[in-house]
C-alpha cells in the first residue's frame, strides 16, 4: 500500500491535455499538477468525454459508480483511471458526458443540456470528496468545475478547501434561471449575492462566492477583470471578493514546448544551433506551398472568435500582399470567420490557411515561424506567445492581461535580463497591428531579430516560479 506525507489535492478541469484539448486550459491542467507533483500527492480530474483514447492512455474502470439524483432525475456515473507521465488521472463517465461528439457543442453554440453535464462532474468530485477525506485541497478551474465550490462548500462534512482559477471570464456558464432547479439547485442561490445574473445565473459565480481562494491567470488580468471595461458583468462582484483574488502567471510545459527534444519538428534546434531551426521553416514553406525562405514568416495559431483579435487580422491581411512577407494562419472558430478567411487566402498567395485543432502542426508552425501575431482584444494570459519564445519565433502583441506581463517591449531589451521581448501595440485597431507587422519585417533584416529570438529561447517560461505561488497558497490555505 503506498504511504504519503505529502497533502493530497484534486485538480478539476473540463479539459487536460493529452487526453482532451481545445486550447490553453488542457495545458494548464496537465502542466500545474506535473510541476506541484514533488510537493503534493496530486490527482486530476476531467470528464470522459467520447473521443479520448482509452487504449493509448490505458484508461481502465475503477468499480466505483454514482446515481446521482437532480431535479428527479437519476443521472448515472462511473469513475475511470490512469497514470500518466507521473499522475493519476480520473474520469467521470456518463452518457450525457459521454455519448457527444465534442466537449461543449458544436461551432457556435453549446450543447442544451451543459449545465447538467457540468453540474453532474462537479457533483460526482464532491462524492470522491466525502469517500475520501484525506484531501486538503480541491483545485477548481472555470465555470464547468464552479459549482463544486457551492457543494462543498454547503457541506458541513467536507473539510477541503477550494481554490477556484478564472481562466477566461468571458465564459461564465450562463443559463437562465430555471436551470437552477434542473441542475438541482434551490431557487434562494437566485440572488446577487450567490449565481443571480441580470436574470439569468453565472455558475462562474458559484466559483467567485463560495470558493476559499480565487486565481486568476495573470497579475494584469486580475487587475483588469476588476473594471468595467474586462469585467463582462462580474467587475463589481470580484471587487466585492478582491480579498481572496490574486493573479498567478500560467506556464508552459517546458517537456512538451522544447524545441530541443520536439518530436514533431524536421530539426531539433536550440539557441546555440539557433540556424536549424530554419530547416523547420523551409519544410514547412514546402509542404504549405509558400515562396520565399528569406522573407519573414508570420504565423497565427488560435481560436477565430473576436477575443483572439481576427478581426483585426483580417482587416489586415490584404494589406500585407505588399510587404513581402509570408503568414500562415491555423485555427477553427466562428463560420463568419472560417469564410472571411478563405474568401481572403483564396486570393493572397502569400498567405496559407489551415483549418482545424493540430497538435502537431501547431508545433511545427512555433519552429518554423519568424514572428507569431496575437492581437487579441484581451487576453487573461495566453500561452502562444510563450511557447513561440521559446521557439525562437518573436511575438507581436496587444499590450494587454497576460502578454503584456510576459512579452516586453523591444524597445527596453536588455540581453542580461531573464525577461522575453516582443513587439507590442497599444491600441486595439487593425492600423496600429500592420504598423507592428511594417516594424517587424523591417527588424527581420536586421542583426538585432536574431539577438532577439535567441534571447527569447534562453528565457524560463515554465511553471518552475507560478508553481511556488500555487504551493504556498495551497498551503496557507490549509492552516
Ligand atoms: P486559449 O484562450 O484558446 O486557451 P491560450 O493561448 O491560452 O489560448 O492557449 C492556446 C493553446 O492551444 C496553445 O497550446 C496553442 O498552441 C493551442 N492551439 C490553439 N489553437 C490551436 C489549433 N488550431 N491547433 C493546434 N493547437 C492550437
Amino acid at each position: 500500500m503506498q504511504t504519503s506525507k505529502k497533502k493530497k489535492v484534486l485538480f478539476a478541469a473540463s479539459e487536460v491535455y493529452p487526453f482532451a484539448k481545445s486550447g490553453g486550459l488542457a495545458d494548464v491542467a496537465s502542466s500545474l499538477p506535473k510541476a506541484l507533483a514533488k510537493e503534493f500527492e496530486i490527482s486530476v480530474i476531467l470528464p470522459f468525454y467520447g473521443g479520448i483514447d482509452v487504449e493509448k492512455y490505458h484508461i481502465v474502470p475503477l468499480q466505483l459508480s454514482y446515481t446521482i439524483n437532480m431535479n428527479q432525475k437519476n443521472y448515472e456515473a462511473s469513475l475511470y483511471g490512469c497514470s500518466y507521465a507521473g499522475i493519476t488521472y480520473y474520469f467521470v463517465k456518463s452518457p450525457c458526458i459521454s455519448e457527444k461528439e465534442y466537449f461543449y457543442g458544436p461551432p457556435d453554440q453549446g450543447y442544451e443540456d451543459n449545465a447538467q453535464r457540468f453540474t453532474l462532474f462537479c457533483r460526482v468530485i464532491v462524492e470522491l470528496l466525502k469517500e475520501d477525506q484525506a484531501y486538503s485541497i480541491l483545485h477548481l478551474n472555470d465555470w464547468q468545475t464552479a459549482v463544486a465550490a457551492l457543494l462543498v462548500k454547503e457541506d458541513k462534512s467536507i473539510q477541503t478547501k477550494t481554490i477556484y482559477t478564472i481562466h477566461n471570464l468571458a465564459y461564465q456558464g450562463i443559463f437562465n434561471r430555471s436551470t437552477l432547479q434542473e441542475i438541482g439547485l434551490s431557487d434562494h442561490y437566485f440572488n446577487m449575492d450567490a449565481l443571480e445574473f441580470y436574470g439569468n445565473i453565472s455558475l462562474m459565480k458559484a466559483g467567485i462566492a463560495y470558493a476559499d481562494s480565487i486565481t486568476t491567470v495573470s497579475s494584469e488580468y486580475a487587475k483588469e477583470i476588476q473594471t468595467k471595461t474586462f469585467g463582462c458583468g462580474l467587475d463589481g462582484f470580484l471587487r466585492h471578493h478582491q480579498h481572496k483574488l490574486q493573479g498567478i502567471l500560467n506556464g508552459i510545459d517546458a517537456e512538451v514546448f522544447a524545441p530541443e527534444t520536439d518530436p514533431f519538428l524536421v530539426q531539433h534546434y536550440s539557441s546555440e544551433n539557433w540556424k536549424k531551426k530554419r530547416e523547420n521553416k523551409k519544410a514547412y514553406l514546402k509542404s504549405s506551398g509558400l515562396n520565399g525562405i528569406h522573407k519573414p514568416l508570420f504565423i497565427f495559431i488560435g481560436r477565430f472568435t473576436w477575443q483572439k483579435g481576427i478581426d483585426l487580422l483580417i482587416e489586415v491581411l490584404d494589406e500585407t500582399a505588399d510587404l513581402n512577407i509570408n503568414i500562415a494562419i491555423l485555427g477553427e472558430g466562428e463560420t463568419v470567420y472560417h469564410q472571411k478567411l478563405e474568401k481572403i487566402a483564396s486570393q493572397r498567395r502569400h498567405i496559407h490557411l489551415f483549418f482545424g485543432y493540430k497538435e502537431e502542426l501547431s508545433h511545427q508552425m512555433y519552429a518554423a515561424g519568424d514572428f507569431l501575431l496575437m492581437p487579441s482584444m484581451f487576453e487573461p494570459c495566453g500561452l502562444n506567445q510563450m511557447i513561440a519564445m521559446r521557439y525562437g519565433t518573436v511575438p507581436i502583441v496587444h499590450r494587454v492581461g497576460g502578454l503584456k506581463e510576459s512579452v516586453h517591449p523591444l524597445e527596453e531589451f536588455d540581453p542580461k535580463s531573464k525577461k522575453g521581448f516582443g513587439i507590442g501595440f497599444n491600441e486595439s485597431e487593425a492600423e496600429a497591428l500592420l504598423q507592428a507587422i511594417k516594424v517587424s519585417a523591417s527588424l527581420f533584416e536586421t542583426s538585432q531579430y536574431k539577438k532577439v529570438s535567441k534571447h527569447n529561447m534562453n528565457c524560463d517560461f515554465s511553471w518552475s516560479s507560478s508553481a511556488k505561488k500555487y504551493a504556498k497558497l495551497y498551503h496557507d490555505l490549509e492552516q
